[in-house]
């Protein structure tokens, strides 16, 4: 890695797997839930992941890239630690608050990820990857807000 293209197409792999990462254990996460607006929230979320993934695609062809990811070891540690907590989990109430801390850490990373990856995209002259990444970066916030209203509104009092 020399310049900071090559960062940025190297962030841009890693956050590709991250999605597609998240894709695949969310499914796990919801059918394990029973809190009604939890599991609704995530299914929207699930969908939602499977659009950026497409506006990632997007990403890559206006750069004349083909998409491909890189493994992102983060993103492997996030969904572990997602896992064990929906195996060790005793009782619904504390299973709720336990996964909604669980997403927020992903939804954290990925706010991180395409803050720096928007901002790169900018200085590098990349204006539409700008524009996606941002619009990326818009959704995960979103995400992000809506996991902490619902549990400050509700789930954390009753755990
Ligand atoms: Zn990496
Ligand atoms: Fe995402
Ligand atoms: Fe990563
Ligand atoms: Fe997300």
């Amino acid at each position: 890695m020399k310049t900071l293209a090559d960062a940025f197409e190297h962030t841009l792999k890693d956050i590709y797997y991250a999605e597609n990462a998240i894709t695949k254990a969310l499914p796990k996460v919801i059918k394990k839930v029973s809190h009604k607006q939890l599991k609704e929230g995530l299914k929207e979320h699930l969908e939602e992941t499977k659009d950026q993934i497409k506006k990632l695609d997007e990403v890559f062809k206006s750069l004349g890239k083909k998409p491909s990811g890189e493994k992102c070891d983060a993103i492997e540690g996030l969904i572990k630690e997602t896992d064990s907590v929906l195996e060790e989990a005793e009782g619904d109430e504390a299973l709720h608050a336990a996964v909604i801390g669980c997403c927020q850490a992903i939804e954290h990373y990925e706010i991180a990820r395409y803050g720096t990856l928007r901002e790169w995209a900018d200085v590098l002259g990349k204006n539409k990857a700008h524009d996606l990444l941002t619009e990326i970066l818009d959704q995960e916030k979103a995400a992000n807000s809506k996991l902490t209203h619902m549990a400050v509104s509700s789930v954390n009092e009753a755990a």
